[in-house]
């Protein structure tokens, strides 16, 4: 179920960006992320942090994804603050819960400013949603997970 390709899922438009076939313009990179736009953004700063790997959504994550969870969420901060986003403590930092996920290729979504975003964003990514999760909520419920194991 959860593929571990790397970013060769022909259908997957995530991994095509990863191959860049598609004309995105890439933000930030390292060897295992990427970080571009939103193309419908929900907020005045709307980015996306990819997995190189097809990582199907957050909830086929495990324990030893850990560090690549808290660097998608370190990559999500610095884009964020090299677009001149001041306060970063109004900001959502998370991903969708499935069966949400727009795109099957786990994104972190980055945005800012969180108290300025209009209702159906606030659905979507606020707090209270039931289709998002921060995070840090991912991040504690991997590793509870990893203490269970
Ligand atoms: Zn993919
Ligand atoms: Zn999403």
């Amino acid at each position: 179920m959860a593929a571990q390709n790397t970013g060769d899922n022909d259908e997957c438009p995530f991994c095509l960006i990863v191959q860049s076939q598609n004309a995105t313009e890439i933000l930030m990179s390292d060897d295992e992320l990427l970080c571009f736009r939103d193309v419908k953004p929900g907020a005045g700063h709307h980015y996306l942090v990819i997995t190189k790997t097809h990582i199907s959504n957050c909830k086929t994550l495990r324990s030893e994804h850990i560090p690549t969870v808290e660097r998608m969420a370190k990559m999500g901060r610095n884009v964020l603050e090299k677009n001149k986003v001041r306060d970063l403590t109004d900001i959502r930092l998370g991903f969708h819960v499935p069966p949400f996920s727009s795109v099957p290729h786990l994104h972190l979504h980055a945005l800012a400013p969180a108290s300025k975003m209009n209702e159906s964003s606030q659905r979507r990514y606020g707090q209270g949603s039931h289709w998002f999760i921060t995070v840090e909520e991912a991040l504690s419920q991997l590793r509870a997970r990893g203490r269970i194991k």
